[in-house]
């Protein structure tokens, strides 16, 4: 039988087990997957906890609703009945400037209207769809991102401030691909952003799917007892075993004539396997 070593049970090495699990029954001989996850319980940066009627997310708290990706897992974990959908209210976004709260139109006039952005730098943000797509394939930042298709103006404004709310992270340090896949293959499939929306709503909704996004509504949804909930459901339903408490210390080529990798873990002998998928923190 051939085995796959997952490094990390947060929502992607969760998933990532989960999908080669189910491909595991098309695999001669079989497929094991285990899950090594340093801390005592998986979810990694998604961490529900519920205190009678409150519900505290100190990670993840949505996604979009219209994730292929997502929708697929929820529905592996058997929590289809547990999906809540953001209130249609919620879809009105504000950011703080000059200590005043201003709304995100939807449109560059209204964002001048609200006085998120100057007219030249909606002018800039409108000019989106004549900016040219870039030539190499090298890995840009999310702010560098912004900037080149939107204006420093929208980097600094929009882009920076919806970047912190979704990764709580730097959009200088946020790597494109890695971050917001979906934004580089509007520029390189489509053209660029305005041009990608359009075309992704125009689809028909197999294309879309296969594109990734879902026909509906895009509110954010989340589970009713928080994001955490679909990595402890994954574990949960047994279909492989989830070693918490477990580090996993050096991932070490097996022998030529042997093949695959050894993985070191505390405790107990090196784990062979064919293949070793690393979901660790994105620095480790
Ligand atoms: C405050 C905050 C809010 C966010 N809000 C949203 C949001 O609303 N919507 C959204 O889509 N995204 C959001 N994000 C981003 C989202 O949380 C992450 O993209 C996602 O949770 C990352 O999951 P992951 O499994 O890749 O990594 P992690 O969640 O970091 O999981 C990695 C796991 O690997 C384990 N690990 C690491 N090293 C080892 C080792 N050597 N051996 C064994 N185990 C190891 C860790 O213990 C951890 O459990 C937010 C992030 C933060 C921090």
């Amino acid at each position: 039988m051939k085995r796959i070593v997952v490094i990390g049970g947060g929502i992607s090495g969760m998933s990532a087990a989960q999908a080669a699990w189910e491909l595991g029954g098309t695999i001669p001989g079989g497929l094991e997957v285990v899950v090594l996850e340093r801390e005592r319980e998986v979810g990694g940066k998604a961490r529900s906890q519920r205190d009678g009627d409150w519900l505290f997310e100190s990670g993840p708290s949505s996604v979009p609703g219209t994730e292929v990706a997502f929708d697929r897992m929820v529905r592996a974990a058997k929590l289809d009945a547990q999906r809540v959908a953001s209130a249609p209210e919620s879809a009105r976004r504000f950011i703080v400037r000059g200590g005043k709260l201003r709304e995100l139109a939807a449109t560059p006039l209204g964002l001048v209207k609200n006085g998120v952005l100057s007219p030249l730098g909606a002018l800039r943000l409108a000019g989106e769809r004549f900016v040219a797509g870039r030539a190499d394939a090298r890995d840009e930042s999310v702010y560098d991102f912004a900037r080149r298709r939107l204006g420093s103006e929208a980097a600094e404004r929009l882009a920076r401030p919806l970047v912190n709310g979704v990764w709580a992270g730097d959009p200088h340090k946020l790597s494109l691909p890695a971050a917001f896949p979906r934004l580089l293959e509007f520029e390189t499939r489509f053209g660029g952003l305005i041009r990608g929306v359009r075309e992704i709503a125009r689809m028909p909704q197999r294309e879309r799917e296969e594109a990734g996004t879902l026909s509906g509504p895009s509110q954010h949804t989340t589970l009713r007892d928080g994001l955490q909930s679909l990595p402890r459901a994954l574990a949960a339903a047994g279909n492989f075993p989830v070693r918490c408490g477990v580090s996993a210390r050096a991932v070490v080529r097996a022998p030529k004539e042997k093949g695959g990798w050894f993985v070191h873990a505390d405790g107990g002998e090196p784990l062979h396997a064919e293949a070793v998928v690393l979901a660790g923190e994105a620095w480790a």
